[in-house]
């Protein structure tokens, strides 16, 4: 049976959804060319869009927010951060920014130039964009098992270190400005990595005197998964697991709008003098002073408070519960999902969902498409129509390995009975497979069409 931790949290404010009619949802998403990013989140019942910046706040942050300082200079909110970011991830200085692709962009701004690589275990897609968008390569060197939907490795987002070996090897360590990994592996379905694995990774990349930032977003939820599954540490609390980990690196990025349980902000902290100083310089010109960068006050405060919350330990217990509840009610009914669920999202696999479906019909597009239409609920599709392009030779369309269909799960928004809804629909909408209708693309721009395309049903 799925097993459910009770929330650590009593509501004290709501903010009312609306149930809208099956005719109602028909009528929208026609209206929204069947893409759910162009539906109003108003016309959602059970946003599951993405876990970015879709926290609640907790009444203590929110109390925070009337103490932000909003001076230029030197606010208040800026040293109880500083504080939180020496003590948690033990880093000499840092600078604020308004979120974290904005951290990604002032650190490759000063160590990367065209022609050089960045290796990581999985970049995710704005840190992938950010290098290559100043000329860089980047690199993803997950372990086999990262890629395969049905492994049970306890650790799916491990860097495989005999590949960055061999990778450094061939392009020359003085080709790597620095490598990075990626906590949780956002890109790889939320996948933990364990100390061993970024403790080896550290250990390799520092012998061939290359730097090593941690991509931190899911800072608290990969060391939850460490003290439950990596022996030696189930005795050890969120805290001292994170000062581990990030003892090993030299830096990280961060956007706090993921396990800082904020809307908005992120930061970039590293122990080097010489890089704070080039950062200041960048973010002066694009962010702003480096005692705020880009964020209020009160933001700071916000997530100065929402960076320890995070790592609260009956917090995580449940959150990392609450997502396995809905992955293990899905199996309980065969439905297939990628296995075992992340610390973030569920992933529904569109491909054995709907088998009977071509894959230029896009059964991710069709299953999002349903679970809008059946219950309200808003996903997202990781499969052809993010993926697919075309061979530049044959102009055959080559489709991505996997088709998926992304659920995921905003922290401390949708109590237990939320998540049985989403599952009653997901359950029904499978019973009922062979009704639904594939879609064909008729409007798409070059990049990243996913956000924009608009569909017909065939
Ligand atoms: C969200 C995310 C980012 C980018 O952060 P934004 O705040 O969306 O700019 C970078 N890396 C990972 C792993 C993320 O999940």
């Amino acid at each position: 049976m799925a097993h459910f931790i009770p929330e650590p949290f009593r509501i004290k404010t709501v903010e009312p959804i609306r149930r809208t009619t099956r005719e109602e949802r028909a009528a929208l998403l026609a209206e929204a060319g069947y893409n759910p990013f162009l539906l109003r989140a108003e016309d959602i019942y059970i946003d599951l869009l993405t876990d970015s910046g879709t926290s609640a706040m907790s009444d203590y942050q929110w109390a925070g927010l009337m103490r932000g300082d909003e001076s230029y200079a030197g606010c208040r909110n800026f040293y109880n951060l500083e504080t939180a970011i020496q003590e948690i991830f033990g880093f000499q200085y840092f600078v604020p920014t308004h979120q974290g692709r904005a951290a990604e962009n002032v650190l490759f701004s000063i160590l990367v130039r065209p022609g050089l690589h960045v290796p990581s275990n999985m970049h995710f897609d704005t840190t992938r964009a950010n290098v290559e968008a100043r000329g860089g390569v980047a690199v993803d060197l997950v372990i086999d098992e990262g890629k395969d939907p049905t492994s049970h490795h306890p650790f799916k987002g491990n860097l495989d270190i005999a590949k960055l070996r061999a990778f450094i090897e061939r392009v020359g360590p003085r080709n790597i400005p620095l490598g990075m990994i990626t906590i949780t592996n956002n890109s790889g379905g939320g996948q933990p990595v364990s100390l061993q694995n970024i403790r080896e990774t550290a250990a390799v990349l520092h012998e061939y005197g290359i730097l090593f930032f941690i991509d931190a977003c899911r800072y608290a939820e990969n060391a939850y998964f460490i003290k439950l599954r990596e022996p030696g540490y189930a005795d050890k609390s969120p805290l001292e697991i994170a000062r581990e980990i990030f003892s090993y690196a030299d830096g990280c990025t961060m956007s706090a709008k993921k396990d800082a349980l904020v809307n908005i902000g992120g930061f970039l902290a590293m122990n080097s003098r010489e890089l704070y100083e080039r950062a200041c310089q960048e973010l002066i010109l694009r962010e702003g002073f480096p005692t705020y960068g880009g964020l209020a006050g009160r933001d700071l405060e916000a997530m100065a408070r929402g960076l320890w919350e995070g790592l609260d330990e009956s917090y995580l217990a449940y959150r990392l519960a609450h997502t396995r509840y809905l992955a293990d009610r899905l199996l309980e009914s065969g439905i297939p999902i990628v296995e075992p669920p992340g610390g973030h999202a569920v992933y529904l696999d569109a491909l054995r969902f709907l088998p009977h479906m071509p894959r230029h019909q896009f059964p991710g597009q069709a299953l999002v498409i349903g679970l809008y239409l059946e219950g309200g609920i808003r996903a997202v599709e990781i499969g052809g129509v993010m993926f697919a392009r075309k061979d530049e030779q044959t102009g055959e369309t080559i489709f991505p390995e996997l088709e998926l269909v992304r659920l995921a799960i905003p922290r401390r928004v949708y109590t237990q009975s939320h998540l049985d809804y989403v599952a009653d629909t997901i359950i029904n909408l499978y019973q009922n497979r062979e009704s639904l209708r594939g879609v064909r693309i008729v409007y798409e721009t070059r990049f990243l069409r996913h956000f924009t395309a608009r569909f017909e049903l065939v």
